[in-house]
Order: C-alpha cells, then structure tokens, then sequence
C-alpha cells in the first residue's frame, strides 16, 4: 500500500488555525487592534461596514512594517515578539502567538498598507484566502491600515453561521470597550458605517470610564489601590447603590489583558456583601499588574482564560483591596463632621479593640493625607472644646438608650438636627448639610449588629413577661426548628409547645416591637422573602430580615436623642453608607452646592 500522509498546504491549514482564532469579526478587530497596541500606536481608529461583516478596518500610528516584516507577519508563527521558549515567561505584549494576520488572511480578502516612521514608501499587500494577489510600494501615513473585507467569503458555512449585524456589532463593542479601556494613554475612534460612535480622547483611566460610559459614572467610582510583594491592583469599582440589574460591566485586567476569571470575580463580589441589591452587579475595572512568571496566559487561544500560580493569594489581595476601596468611600462623612464629640469618645474609648483597628485604618488615609498626628486634630475645630473622653457604654448599641450628650453640647445640637417628614434626620455637617434615612440607616445598624451576634453567640435576650404562643404550618415550623440555633444566637429563646407551635419567652434585648408574636412571625416571612429572592448564607439573611423587621421605620416620629444615636452607631458601622439591600443611607449636601442655588447671575 502506497504512503497515503501529505503535508496540508498552507492555506488549508491557515483555514484550519482560523477557525480557533477567529470565530467572528469582533475576534478579528480583537487581534488587530492588540496589534495595533503592541506597535506602541498613540491613535486607533476602527471603522466597520454592517457590523465587519462587510469591512472592517484598524489604522494605527504605530511603528509600522518593513516590507519584508509585512510579507512574514501573514505567514503561521510568524512573530516579531517571543523568540525562544522562555520568552513565553516574560511576556509583555498583548500577541505572541504569531497567528492572527495568518488566519485572518486565510478567511478574507485582505488589505494592508504599511510604512515605518524612517522609510518614505509604505508597502501595499493584497491578499485573498492566503494568496498574494499584489504587492507593491505605496505611498501612506507611518504606521499600519488593514482592512479585512468579507470575512468567511470563502467558507460559506461559517459566514452563514454570524449572527444578526446587532449581535455582531455588540461582539465588536465589547471587545473595543475592553481594549479602549485598557490602554486609557491611547486615542481610539470608532466608526459604524459613517458614523462616529467613539471618540476618546487619551488621558486617565477615570476619563476613559467616563468616556465610555458615559457621565453619570463620574459620581459612582470608588478608586482602588493596592499594593503588595506580589501583585498591584488599580482601577475603580463603582458604589453599591449604583450597582446594575444586569452583569456585563464588569472588567478585570491582568497586565492590561481582558481575563475572565469566576474565581477573582467571586472575590470581588465578596467584598460587595451585604451592600447590593440582589440580582445586582456592581461595575468594577481592575487592573491586576503581576510577575508574568506567576501568570499562564497560554491555556486558551483567545486568551481570556488565564491561570495564577498561587490563585488564593491573588483571590485574597483583590477581596481586600476592593474591600477598602468601598470603606474608604465612608470615610467622607464621618471626618467631616461639624461638632460630633461622640466619634471621637469612641475613637479614644472603644473598648472594641477591633473598632479600634477599623477607624485606625478607615482613617489613616485622611491622616495620612493632611500629615495629622493624632485624631482630635482630625476634627479640629474651634467652634467645640475637645470633648471629655466617656467611656462607652458597651449596651449603647441600639437606639433605645440614653443620649450621650452632656449638657453643655445640648443647645448647639438642638439647632443642628431635626427631622423632616417623619422619615429624614437633617444634620449640619462641616461641609454642608447631611439627610440621613432612618429607615435605611437603622437597617445597617441592625444588621451589623445582628451579624456580630450571630458570629460571637453574644446577643441579649429580654424575658417576655407573657410569653405567646405561635403556630405555624408544617413547613415553616420545620425551617424554625432548622434555624432554632440562630434564631436563638440573635436573641429570640424558644420552646417547643405543642405541635408545630412554639413558645416565644425571650426577645433580643433593646429592640423595641409592640408584640413578640410581631416580631417573630415578622422574622420568619421576611426570612422566606429573602429566601426566594437572595442567594446569601442562612445567617446573613436572618440578619438582613430582622434588620427589616425590627428598624425603625419611615414615618416614625424620633427624639433628639434618638435621632442622635442613631447617627453615632451608623457611623462606627463597617460600611455605614448603605442599607443591607444597597439603599444609600445618608446624602450630604455641599455647602458650594447650597451657595449655588443663590448665586444665579
Ligand atoms: P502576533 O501578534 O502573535 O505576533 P500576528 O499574526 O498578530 O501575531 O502578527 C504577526 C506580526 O506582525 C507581529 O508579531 C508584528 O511584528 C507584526 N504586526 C502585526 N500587526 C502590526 C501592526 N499593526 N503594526 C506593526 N506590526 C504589526
Ligand atoms: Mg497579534
């Protein structure tokens, strides 16, 4: 029998490579414009007919082609960027593998000018499926124009396979949006049959945000900075009340190249709990800078899929640093209060060591930032005396208690705090003048209360003077009897009293509830509303529902005192900014904002 193995040609093989590389015409805007970055250009322009199916066309500035390098780079493996095995290791561009002008040639018709700075005439090449139809000088700008007409002309189940020119412009806009945001330092245009659908213009990455996105993100970006041995983290995450019904702006980067990574997004959204809507995704655009030698970007050939070496240390950097970039956003409110003695009390009292360490990195940015030495001076300010320290009062935790004002402070709160419409407590703060929402603000304080109960089993418990009986049907007695543990952890002390019925003789001390019977059955239908809405740990949703339950609500009328304490606790909260479901709790306006309204020409 005759030897029967033949070597593919070429073109059949580039055909072959093509289908990996690129599925539709966004993965070939995706590969060109990666070129296009890599060639150090300082402007991108991306200009598509009928969504590339037609045309689509990437000109750059860059440094161009010799004419001998525009001949090689549509050869397979052809690559100007690695040279040995090693240099897989180091690597700092976004292209290595040397496929794409191959593949890409074998399924189009192809047009490439090109020029470097130093040369006066560029070279013109033609190309259809791998054949070089022409080549010759030309004269063009420095740099590199490729069009890529009828992308699978020559592969009629494959161009019959793209979907509908929506679809596929919104492949290419995902992909330009990730690359535009990636390399902020670089001009990118893009144009949709004649029309200019980004401009961007270089500058910072809040800019390109901005930029892309549109204006209303400017007022929703926490910045996020860490640094570590290991890894740095840049970028912003948006605030949680901004957070979107729908996934998708959502951005990680590892050395600027667009990953997707379930477990690092787990991470993120971790640092998110207990402050979103659920259903809800926060936007966020990370970028992770790290050793490429901890990094294999070679496991996928279009590269979104990447492995660390050591993955939970990467998991636990970023969890921390988005963590502090969603807390340091607290910080605000708090340092900038008029004449809140009480902040610094517990600054200087916390019997909570653990507090203690919160405020001290909460304010250790601020501190750091005007160089203050110690926290009095954070709140300098003459119009009060330094406070004498009083101890706090470990019970001072909910709203029901004392005021822990002393006299002398009394007559300047009094003009300063007031409710409005039974629903707002409006307060003077130095830079303006604070809202708070009861309502959602005790929710938080609750809940983190509820939290650390639930965490340290160190919740009170208030004997009820007449114990009441509740009787539930068969499956919510079950789940009761399933959380009798928590339910008890929180406070609650229960008694099985008959079938399916339980005597409630013990409530968590300090809320106030008109029955126990209320607040029980209360506890246990907003536990189920959560239940079916909300993917959180059983503990964390008993929180969140008696949190709910037991707030004081919207059209409560508050004391002074009240309104005071409840103003202290929501700002020694870990995250006092927002509701557990993600409503923003309190709202400053600014003095420059106020003046504005009266300063009309
Ligand atoms: P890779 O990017 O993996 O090296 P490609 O097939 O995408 O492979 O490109 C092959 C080579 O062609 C690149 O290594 C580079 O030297 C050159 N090249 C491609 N596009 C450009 C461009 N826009 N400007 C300058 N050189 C380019
Ligand atoms: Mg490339």
């Amino acid at each position: 029998m005759p030897d029967i193995i033949q070597l593919l040609p070429d073109s059949i093989a580039n055909q072959i490579a093509a289908g990996e590389v690129v599925q539709r015409p966004a993965s070939a805007v995706k590969e060109l414009i990666e070129n296009s970055i890599d060639a150090d250009s300082t402007q991108i322009k991306l200009i598509l007919k009928e969504a590339g199916k037609t045309l689509l066309q990437i000109i750059d500035n860059g440094k161009g082609m010799s004419e001998t390098d525009a001949r090689m780079s549509l050869e397979r493996h052809a690559t100007s960027k690695i040279r040995k095995a090693e240099d897989l290791f180091t690597l700092r561009t976004m292209g290595f593998r040397g496929e794409a002008l191959a593949s890409i040639a074998a399924v189009s018709q192809m047009e490439m000018k090109t020029r470097l700075s130093e040369d006066e005439l560029g070279t013109l090449l033609v190309v259809e499926g791998s054949d070089i139809k022409r080549q010759e000088p030309v004269v063009c700008d420095k740099g590199t124009s490729i069009s890529v007409k009828n992308l699978f002309y020559n592969i009629p189940a494959r161009r019959n396979f793209l979907k509908s020119n929506a679809s596929e412009y919104q492949h290419i806009l995902d992909e330009f949006q990730r690359l535009a945001l990636s390399h902020p330092e670089i001009a990118f245009q893009l144009i949709e049959t004649d029309s200019i659908e980004y401009d961007l213009a270089p500058g910072k990455l809040s800019q390109r945000i901005v930029g892309i996105f549109g204006k209303a993100y400017q007022e929703q970006l926490a910045p996020c900075l860490e640094d570590t041995p290991l890894m740095k983290i840049t970028g912003y995450v948006g605030k949680p009340h901004s957070a979107k019904k729908k996934r998708g702006e959502q951005f990680l980067f590892v050395n600027k190249r667009f990953v997707r990574n379930n477990y690092l997004n787990h991470a993120v959204m971790s640092a998110f709990e207990g402050l979103l809507a659920d259903g809800s995704f926060p936007f966020y655009v990370l970028f992770i800078e790290i050793d490429p030698k901890h990094v294999d970007v070679n496991v996928h050939p279009t590269k979104t899929e990447i492995k660390f070496d050591d993955e939970r240390a990467v998991y636990a950097v970023v969890l921390s640093a988005v963590r502090q970039a969603i807390g340091a956003h607290n910080l605000t409110p708090a340092i900038d209060f008029d004449e809140d003695v009480n902040i610094i009390s517990k600054l200087t009292n916390a019997s909570s060591q653990s507090k203690e360490i919160y405020f001290e990195e909460r304010f250790s940015t601020s501190l750091k930032r005007s160089n203050l030495e110690n926290w009095e001076k954070v709140f300098d300010d003459d119009k009060f005396v330094t406070p004498t320290p009083r101890p706090l009062n470990p019970s001072h935790q909910t709203l029901r208690f004392e005021s822990s004002l002393n006299q002398g402070e009394d007559i300047q709160e009094e003009k300063v705090c007031f409710q409005l419409h039974s629903k707002y407590i409006v307060k003077q703060v130095k830079s303006g003048m604070m809202i708070v929402d009861q309502q959602a603000a005790h929710e938080r304080i609750l809940f983190e209360k509820f939290i650390q109960q639930l965490k340290n089993r160190s919740a009170q418990s208030q004997q009820s003077l007449f114990p009441q009986t509740i009787t539930f049907n068969a499956a919510d007695f079950a789940l009761v009897m399933e959380m009798q543990q928590e339910i008890e952890a929180l406070g609650f002390r229960l008694e099985v009293f008959g079938k399916n019925t339980i005597l409630v003789n013990g409530v968590p001390g300090n809320i106030s509830s008109r029955s126990e019977r209320d607040l029980f059955e209360g506890l246990i239908e907003q536990f189920k509303i959560n239940q079916a809405e909300l993917s959180v740990p059983l503990g964390e949703n008993l929180a969140r529902a008696l949190a709910k339950r037991a707030s004081i609500k919207t059209g409560q009328v508050l004391i002074r005192e009240e309104m005071k304490a409840l103003i202290d606790q929501l700002f020694v909260c870990t995250s006092p900014n927002y509701s557990p479901d993600g409503r923003p709790t309190f709202f400053i306006f600014d003095m420059s904002k106020i003046e504005s309204y009266f300063n009309r020409p």
